[in-house]
């Protein structure tokens, strides 16, 4: 029986007309074909470019003054950027990579705060046609070393802050990294300028964009070409490199047309951080794509704050993560009710179960219900949503994008996909769990992982893209999140490989083996625990624990590290020695199948 009473769309006498009317129509009549044809392609017939669709045609066309981006910096005054200055903008940054001798196809990582020069950076480097990775500004030092090298990273561009914490420390063991730009404050801000000439082995970003021209021609762009590797997390092994083309912009447009219903006149606020899949695709490509005006928040979660900004910014499409929503549940509706949010038309969410508590508490607090999305990293963009038009079932992730062809896969014992007798995956029926699944036939799939093939078939079954995640679809065809199918941890949406903590907790000489899992946690869905077995002369107890607990975090970051360490001499092994992270997960009060906090309410 469900407890949350399924919320109804208005469908008829209502002023705001989704771009979707009726989602059975959209799914007969959508095309991937058509999808493209609404982008311009460069010009010349020279190729498709994300740098193109999603800055340059605006600002050679009727959108040229409209603002792109309202940069609301952590200290000093709003500053807004036209369409027409982010052309002009990344154009120089293009121009100055070139003058550098970076080349097509060069790896170019960025490692910032949300400020317009991660626009420039990232909307530039694409121009050059370069490869971008974005990093998490939370990293700390070895996570970011890893990517670097394992991305072969040519430039870095950072601020003076993350430079001197983060990477100059492992600076010498990046032979590779030629030049590291450091960009200060916000663009208009230029007499604040730090400048990096104070720096020793960096570049000043704003000086370098000074010299450089601000008309550039984007080189041909084959839509396969590599455009961006985004890092993410496995169960074993180092972290992988998702590789990602320029036709991915074909699917960003779509799915910020359709499942974000985003339309001209809109002031779009995206949450995720930059290092995230979502920051990019959806906190820089898809509004850009579809020429709104973006609301560019450096600072951090702060529940008042983010109230104002959601007035005084007049944001009309929400894009946040079910953890904000909690966190403002936690803080109470009052807070809520003194500010005007009238202008917000839809708000979404993504990275993790979105509980349907939270639906309705954003239905009576914001004004309009969260509409839960579902994607990951290595599918790019939106797979599975509640759309605008749409009954919300609160606790569903919704339906599957038109477009997309997904379903839930029936699996054995072992976890492995179970067959009929033509060789065919079985479908299971509804209200039934298994592993959620997708005919890989959208434009931002991803093409590989960097570096490693065989991972990349084992994610292919039968024809179907294995997404490692546990659902069940009800007889009307909206999808139940249930669970992770293998060890990774999700903290407040960030994916977390249990192998890249335990390889650092075994770096300090007291830890013999560790084993990592993700444990409930009401406000982070899941948070980091350790268990650790001990070197001999070393002693169990609250001292080692800090320690330990400091360690992590210092080469992890906060984001990463674990919350929480238990010792035991005893940890639980495979047949081939590893630590068996499943038997942990059982010895945990509260804990379900996968490990992962599971949406309680289903079909
Ligand atoms: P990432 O690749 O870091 O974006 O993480 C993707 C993973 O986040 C998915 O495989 C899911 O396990 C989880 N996830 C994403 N969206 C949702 C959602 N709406 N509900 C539940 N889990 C989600």
């Amino acid at each position: 029986m469900e407890r949350f009473a399924t919320i109804r769309k208005l469908r008829s006498g209502n002023a705001s007309v989704p771009n979707m009317t009726d989602y059975v129509t959209e799914r007969a009549r959508f095309s991937w074909d058509e999808a493209r044809r609404s982008l311009d392609g460069l010009p010349g017939g020279q190729g498709l470019n994300i740098a193109h669709e999603t800055v340059d045609r605006h600002a050679s066309g009727g959108r040229r003054s409209h603002v792109a981006l309202r940069c609301l910096p952590r200290h000093g005054a709003r500053t807004e950027v036209s369409y027409g200055e982010l052309a002009r903008r990344s154009s120089q940054f293009a121009n100055a990579l070139d003058g550098l001798g970076v080349t097509r196809a060069d790896r170019v990582f960025v490692l910032m705060p949300r400020t317009s020069w991660l626009y420039v950076s990232v909307i530039g480097a694409l121009k050059h046609r370069c490869v971008v990775s974005p990093l998490f500004a939370a990293f700390g030092p070895e996570p970011i070393r890893e990517r670097l090298a394992l991305g072969g990273a040519r430039v870095l561009v950072t601020t003076p802050d993350l430079y001197r914490q983060r990477v100059a420390p492992i600076r010498r063991l990046l032979p590779e990294l030629r030049h590291v730009l450091v960009a200060t404050s916000e663009l208009a801000a230029g007499p604040l300028r730090e400048t990096a000439t104070a720096i020793p082995g960096t570049l000043d970003m704003a000086l370098l964009l000074e010299g450089a021209s601000d008309t550039y021609v984007i080189g041909h762009t084959d839509p396969e070409d590599l455009a961006l590797i985004h890092f993410t997390s496995g169960t074993s092994g180092p972290p992988k490199g998702a590789l990602h083309v320029h036709d991915a912009i074909v699917s960003h447009d779509a799915t910020a047309r359709i499942a974000l219903d985003l339309r001209p006149d809109d002031v779009y606020w995206c949450t995720a951080d930059p290092g995230w899949v979502t920051g990019t695709s959806y906190g820089i490509v898809a509004p850009l794509a579809q020429g709104v005006t973006s609301v560019v928040d450096e600072g951090g979660f702060d529940a008042e704050r983010w109230y104002g900004v959601l007035e005084s910014e007049g944001v009309t499409v929400w894009y946040t993560s079910p953890t904000a929503l909690r966190m403002l549940m936690a803080a109470g509706s009052e807070m809520a009710r003194g500010h005007d949010l009238s202008r917000l038309r839809f708000v979404a969410t993504v990275g993790e179960p979105l509980g349907p508590e939270v639906v309705v508490w954003s239905e009576d607090t914001l004004g309009v219900p969260a509409h839960d999305t579902w994607w990951q990293t290595e599918t790019g963009a939106i797979m599975v949503a509640n759309y605008a038009c749409m009954d919300i079932r609160p606790g569903s992730m919704g339906r599957p994008f038109p477009g997309v062809v997904a379903t839930v896969l029936a699996r054995d014992d072992q976890g492995n996909v179970l067959l009929n007798a033509d060789g065919t995956a079985v479908e299971a029926e509804a209200g039934f769990d298994g592993e959620l699944a997708m005919r890989p036939s959208w434009p931002s799939m991803f093409r590989g992982y960097l570096g490693d093939d065989e991972r990349y078939q084992a994610c292919f079954s039968k024809g179907w893209y294995l997404t490692g995640d546990l659902a069940r679809r009800d007889a009307d065809g909206y999808f139940w999140f249930v669970g992770r199918s293998d060890d990774v941890i999700k903290s407040a949406g960030h994916l977390i490989g249990p192998f890249e903590v335990e390889s650092v907790l075994m770096e300090h000489p007291a830890v013999a083996e560790a084993g990592v899992i993700g444990i409930p946690d009401p406000m982070a869905g899941e948070i980091v625990k350790a268990f650790v077995s001990l070197e001999p002369g070393y002693e169990a107890g609250d001292d080692l624990r800090l320690e330990l607990l400091g360690f992590a975090r210092k080469r992890l970051g906060p984001t990463m590290a674990p919350r929480e360490i238990a010792f035991d001499q005893q940890l639980p092994h495979t047949a081939s020695g590893k630590v068996m992270r499943r038997l942990l997960r059982s010895r945990e009060p509260g804990l379900a199948r996968g490990g992962t906090a599971t949406t309680e309410e289903g079909p």
